[in-house]
């Protein structure tokens, strides 16, 4: 049987989970002993923002902004600050074209918060969360309107640039970034990573188109078997020459992630005035609870986007659901069931 397989993810799965585990490691002491012990929970629950899209109103557009609706130099020119961006623009038009940055910082502020109360599911949450946000705007698909080439004839592209390519080369990839440094300015540093991703398009797009061009279809995709499900996808050939173009830029941009997690998490709890985490009751040192099966009300379906992705890493073949491992394929079918599928614009 033919069917394409819908990931759930920005980033993919496979590199939302890889970046949240690194960036532990990138930690000092006094977070590493709290962290550590909870390496799991921060890996497996880096997908969850992904997950809330399309059950919780509110969520879908804190993963992206559309800055070109804004015009040239939108990204120089946006308010750094979301008062001033809703003074502007008024909060309903900022939604409809995705808060990223603003909402980011949000949660920033809010793990921060968490800290100083020294409440530990809500710290493990919010830093999970917090690493998938950071996650997102560095990926560059995720501050335009054409997210999947949908508006230039490069459908497909997202699940290309952020799962494929992690998937076939990440192993490569070197992940050692250095220790956590505190940042003064967290709002603007998330503007700072954006402009990076943001300028980084220019080569996403026009790399795949220029290798479209030497590659006919029949070269340009391969099919590959996911379990039960034959896949259509970018073929290695293809994929290598352009991951050789690129040159580095998702390494790049996944080891940016990474360390700007670390950052984050280390400067939210310098903010919440650095509290001894080793002092924790391990009584209360349980994950949190979560809900994976809400019900999802259909109006708050619209305008949430999907992209293509790409799985290979035979870890995600299973999805976790609360303290149950389905096996793939039903969890694929549960899946689809829950949500919209991704129609081709245009
Ligand atoms: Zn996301």
């Amino acid at each position: 049987m033919a069917c394409s397989f819908q990931e759930l993810s920005a980033w993919g799965f496979y590199a939302h989970r890889l970046i949240n585990r690194q960036a532990v490691y990138s930690l000092p002491p006094e977070l590493m002993v709290f962290f550590k012990p909870h390496l799991t929970y921060i890996t497996d629950k880096a997908v969850n923002p992904d997950r809330r899209r399309y059950a919780v109103k509110g969520e879908a557009e804190k993963h992206y902004i559309d800055l070109d609706i804004y015009g040239d130099s939108a990204v120089y020119k946006l308010p750094r600050f979301w008062k001033d961006a809703k003074a502007m623009y008024g909060e309903d038009s900022l939604r409809k074209y995705g808060i990223s940055p603003w909402s980011t910082y949000e949660t920033f502020k809010n793990l921060s918060y968490a800290f100083e109360r020294k409440d530990v599911q809500a710290i493990l949450r919010l830093a999970a969360d917090l690493g998938h946000y950071l996650g997102d705007i560095n990926v560059p698909l995720h501050s335009t309107q054409n997210y999947n080439g949908q508006n230039t004839g490069q459908y497909g592209i997202h699940g290309f640039w952020e799962s494929r390519l992690p998937e076939l080369y990440a192993t490569e990839y070197d992940f050692f970034v250095g220790k956590a440094s505190y940042v003064p300015s967290p709002q603007l540093e998330i503007w700072k990573a954006i402009e990076i991703a943001h300028h980084a398009l220019d080569s996403v797009f026009g790399f795949e188109k220029v290798l479209t061009q030497e590659f006919p279809d029949d070269k340009k995709y391969s099919y590959e078997d996911r379990g039960n499900i034959t896949t259509r996808v970018y073929s290695r050939e293809f994929s290598n020459a352009y991951h050789q173009m690129l040159g580095g830029q998702v390494e790049r941009q996944m080891r940016r992630t990474i360390k700007l997690i670390a950052d984050f998490w280390y400067s939210a709890w310098i903010l919440a005035g650095q509290p001894n985490l080793g002092d924790l009751n391990p009584d209360k040192m349980q994950v949190p609870y979560e809900n994976d099966n809400s019900y999802t009300p259909r109006d708050s379906l619209k305008h949430i986007r999907e992209h293509r992705a790409y799985i290979i890493d035979p870890e995600v073949l299973f999805w976790k659901n609360s303290d149950k491992y389905l096996y793939f394929w039903q969890a694929f079918q549960k899946y689809c069931e829950r949500r919209p599928r991704f129609l081709p614009v245009g």
